[in-house]
């Protein structure tokens, strides 16, 4: 029994006729452009369980992922909510730009060692603690002689301090309701992760601030990010164990200011946002960035040709973002003209990628797992998803009911919707649409869709199939998948018109609709 995927190991013999299907160089070999319905990959041999499917990937050159998992930066899709449960769940989200930089450089979120918390002076008032409460969702506020962090702790002020007699105390300064610096529990700079954790065990206290060996604060812990670490093994995390996260930002002048609050803010990785990223404008930025900021990785693109990929890679990206027209809201296609079905996009790409050492994410056209587990078998390092994860608890915007169905919008960046909205400049760059242009040329439409609950029960039952569809191929890692690919180990076969019936759900009387069907499989 042959535990390869081609049982006679003949790979490099691709010409022999015993062999089954066809190796992903010759499924892509024929110039016919392929999406991921129009093909298949072949079972393999399983002697493994699917957990123990590795799922570790590289987002770019220096960022790795647990999960290929990767929310759009589209303003009905990824904000700060979207990104933090995404990071939680082990993938990434990447923050839109339709929003002022200040806005999209507030949305970092803070994880293990807070090393710039929000801080307040002893005479601010117990109104401002809680219009931060309000605003960033956190109540547990240092307070320090400057007001600033690097000043001396005076006290720290929580929700405990202030939820009795609110009304009665809006006015009084913090002086007169913090705990007091020395009935708190500090922890010394320099202690680790681990010390730190012991002593919020050991005390029992919400909060831990750090201070030097002058009494000024250098940093904070929150015990509630100690359990989050708990519940969450593959979240997604630097070296500080803050979660990690991407945002948007588009090519011109502009945005170098966005860039610079955005790295301020501690962003880990920044996608230049453009429907063709072979452009003068983002080689310069690139160039830019690297001069400037060289920690931040960034992903160009999008891109879906070599010619454009490497243009990017030699300018010295960091990963590529694979896809043009293939979005589920997108028209790209049928108005410009240009565009490339998304499986021959991602494997042409990502072949050439790989040589480059630079790793790959395939975006938009995903609607199934089963498209997932594809674009990682064509090489894609991550995949990125607008529509899946849209209509999710954690993405913007409000359910409302159409026809008795809860839904939430979703809309296109390039839609005249998201382009003309307030906001709208991001979506206007990434289509090459000028402020003042008289008319306007959508390249994406708006729509809704049906409410999918919570990305933290979504996202691990696409961890769950992704891992029964790599076990399907017999293949432990995604790594391995990769390295199978090329050799010409996994084995692919293109579906007929009427293979792709067979393959879907027919003869029927009635059916139960995708939407009770997954909401059984999450319940
Ligand atoms: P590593 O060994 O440095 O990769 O880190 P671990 O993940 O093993 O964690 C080391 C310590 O840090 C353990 O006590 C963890 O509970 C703790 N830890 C990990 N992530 C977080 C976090 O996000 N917040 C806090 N407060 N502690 C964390
Ligand atoms: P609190 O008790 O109201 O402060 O809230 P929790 O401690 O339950 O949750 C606060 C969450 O916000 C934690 O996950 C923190 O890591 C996160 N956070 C991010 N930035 C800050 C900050 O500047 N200060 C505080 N206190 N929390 C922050
Ligand atoms: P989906 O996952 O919904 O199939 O596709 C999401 C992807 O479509 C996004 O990540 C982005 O690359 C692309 N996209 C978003 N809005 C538009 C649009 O209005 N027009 C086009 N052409 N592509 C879009």
């Amino acid at each position: 029994m042959s535990k390869n995927n081609c049982h006679k190991n003949c790979c490099d013999n691709d010409s022999d006729s015993d062999c089954d299907g066809l190796s992903a160089h010759q499924l892509f070999g024929t110039g016919d452009g392929l999406t991921y319905n129009d093909f298949l990959v072949l079972p393999g041999y399983i002697d493994f369980s699917a957990e123990d499917v590795d799922l570790t990937t590289n987002l770019t050159k220096r960022i790795q992922l647990r999960v290929p998992l990767v929310s759009s930066p589209m303003d009905t899709v990824t904000e700060s909510e979207m990104a933090i449960a995404m990071a939680l769940c082990g993938g990434i989200g990447i923050i839109h730009h339709n929003c002022t930089p200040d806005y999209q450089a507030a949305e970092k979120y803070k994880h293990g060692f807070i090393r710039d918390p929000l801080v307040l002076g002893p005479n601010n008032k117990v109104s401002d603690v809680l219009t931060i409460k309000k605003e960033r969702g956190f109540a547990g506020i240092p307070v320090t002689d400057t007001g600033k962090l690097g000043g001396k702790l005076l006290g720290i002020v929580t929700s405990r301090d202030i939820d009795f007699k609110t009304q009665d105390i809006l006015n009084e300064p913090l002086s007169s309701v913090m705990t007091k610096s020395q009935h708190l529990v500090i922890g010394a700079d320099g202690i680790t992760l681990q010390e730190a954790n012991d002593i919020l065990e050991k005390n029992k206290k919400g909060k831990l601030p750090i201070v030097d060996k002058d009494q000024r604060l250098t940093a904070l812990i929150a015990r509630t990010d100690v359990k989050k670490h708990r519940d969450y093994p593959l979240a997604s995390k630097d070296e500080n164990k803050q979660l990690l996260v991407g945002a948007a930002i588009g090519t011109r002048d502009g945005d170098k200011e966005r860039l610079k609050k955005l790295v301020d803010a501690g962003v880990d990785v920044v996608i230049l946002d453009s429907s063709q990223g072979n452009s003068l404008f983002q080689i310069n930025m690139i160039k830019y960035m690297k001069n400037e900021f060289p920690n931040v990785q960034i992903i160009a693109g999008n891109v879906v040709t070599v010619n454009q990929a490497k243009n990017l890679i030699d300018a010295g990206a960091d990963g590529l973002r694979i896809g043009m027209g293939s979005g589920s809201i997108c028209i790209t296609q049928e108005v410009m003209a240009c565009g490339r079905p998304q499986a021959t996009a991602v494997y042409k790409v990502s072949k050439y990628a790989r040589k480059q050492g630079v790793p790959t994410i395939a975006d938009g056209g995903v609607s199934t797992v089963g498209h997932v587990i594809k674009a990682l078998a064509l090489g894609a390092s991550a995949v990125m998803m607008g529509s899946m994860l849209a209509g999710t608890t954690e993405a913007p915007g409000d359910y409302f009911f159409s026809n008795g169905v809860r839904v939430k919008k979703y809309r296109g960046m390039g839609s005249i919707d998201a382009m003309e909205s307030k906001d709208g400049e991001g979506s206007r760059q990434r289509y090459f649409q000028g402020e003042n242009d008289d008319v306007r040329v959508a390249q994406g439409v708006s729509g809704a869709i049906v409410d999918k609950g919570s990305i933290h029960r979504f996202v691990p039952y696409l961890i769950t199939g992704i891992r029964y569809g790599s076990q399907d191929m017999g293949i432990r890692s995604l790594e391995l998948m990769k390295t199978k690919t090329y050799s010409g180990e996994l084995r692919f076969e293109k579906r007929t018109a009427s293979a792709q019936i067979e393959g879907g759900v027919h003869g029927l009387y009635s059916l139960v609709t995708n939407r009770t069907k997954l909401s059984k499989h999450l319940n």
